[in-house]
């Protein structure tokens, strides 16, 4: 058999931004938006005053597989991302989407893992329309051996505690056959789209709440979402998994010290966080190059997306989210710099 860690050919990650609206703060404080829309290229207008101009000139103009308009909806941001791989997890495959950007730019909103406040759309984010795609082709006969099971996990400081089972700590091993388990994930059998907005509310109460975890900001972690389609009768595992999507929410990616939260997330937090970004970077950019060594074991979060990121046609996108106004300027250019080095 080969080895887990051959390599990849041909993989590409579709990479697509999206900016939200100015938002009451930022309006108040009349804050201009600096970002602008040229088709797929993307502007970032950093005022002289801020910092030198000069040492950004060049790299201020980035450009994308996709860049969304203001007025696009968490529907089209669907069907531009996370829909094409819906389709391939049933040709047996395995699929990745992931939510980046800084802190209050939009991911979670994205998603559809917003359970609070007056702006919660739940049934109105990835996740939703991602498992309401799933049933939809499930009900077509040629699938009727397979069933849907979700599972839901965050990885906080390289450990990962499942949002299903009262942040209950997992290790991850990898078994006899070299692949990577996680092991005691809860799986939950889910039926209906109202079904999967259950378990993910539970899941997100338990991601805030959760001693051992990020507590009362959720922007710390990582939360990993997975679809997968199961052939109940079969024997082993590997036998019963159909084809897999991970939906993940990462965490902020602005630096430790300036991160907008009143919550400040602590520097050895922020590190965590820096690393395990990093060594995703790392990763996707080794694949993107076919070598022969890629760095999964750089983190957590590497580490169990392994199986995902070498599978033959497994396939992989990052919705970026950026906020527009000018206090975020350097997180935004440090958002844009992160992409353009993996797209
Ligand atoms: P993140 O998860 O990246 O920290 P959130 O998704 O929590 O950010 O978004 C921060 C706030 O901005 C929330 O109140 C959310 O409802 C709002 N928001 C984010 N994106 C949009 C958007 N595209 N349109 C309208 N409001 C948005
Ligand atoms: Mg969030």
């Amino acid at each position: 058999a080969h080895p887990p860690h051959h390599k990849r050919m041909n993989y590409k990650i579709n990479v697509c931004v999206r900016k939200r609206p100015l938002n009451k703060k930022e309006t108040k404080n009349k804050e201009t938006d600096v970002v602008t829309r040229s088709g797929e290229i993307l502007y970032v207008h950093q005022p002289m005053t801020k910092v030198d101009l000069t040492k950004y000139l060049e790299n201020l103009a980035f450009r994308f597989d996709y860049v969304f308009d203001l007025d696009d909806d968490n529907r089209k941001v669907y069907e531009y991302t996370a829909k094409p791989l819906v389709e391939s997890i049933f040709k047996g495959t395995r699929a990745t989407c992931f939510a980046y950007g800084q802190t209050g730019s939009g991911k979670t909103h994205t998603m559809g893992g917003e359970f609070s406040g007056k702006n919660q759309n739940c049934a109105n984010g990835i996740y939703a329309f991602a498992a309401e795609d799933v049933f939809k082709k499930l009900r077509q006969p040629v699938y009727s051996h397979l069933q849907l099971t979700v599972s839901f996990f965050e990885i906080y400081a390289n450990k990962v505690f499942d949002l299903l089972n009262n942040s209950q700590r997992l290790r991850i091993l990898e078994d006899k056959q070299g692949k990577i388990r996680t092991v005691g994930l809860v799986d939950q059998v889910v039926n209906t789209v109202d079904d999967v907005i259950s378990v993910l509310r539970e899941g997100s109460r338990c991601r805030t709440s959760g001693q051992t975890s990020a507590n009362s900001n959720s922007s710390r972690s990582h939360a990993v979402f997975q679809l997968s389609l199961v052939a109940p009768g079969r024997k082993t595992h590997e036998d019963r998994t159909h084809g897999m999507f991970s939906l993940i929410d990462l965490a902020g990616n602005e630096r430790g010290a300036d991160t907008m939260s009143s919550d400040r997330i602590t520097r050895q937090e922020g590190a965590d966080i820096n690393k395990s970004l990093l060594a995703l970077k790392e990763c996707i950019r080794a694949m993107g190059k076919d070598a022969l060594h890629v760095p999964f074991r750089g983190s957590t979060l590497t580490k169990v997306l392994r199986d995902s990121f070498i599978g033959e046609d497994s396939k992989t996108c990052m919705i970026a989210t950026l906020s527009p106004g000018f206090s975020s300027c350097e997180n935004t250019i440090n958002t844009l710099r992160y992409l353009t080095s993996i797209s």
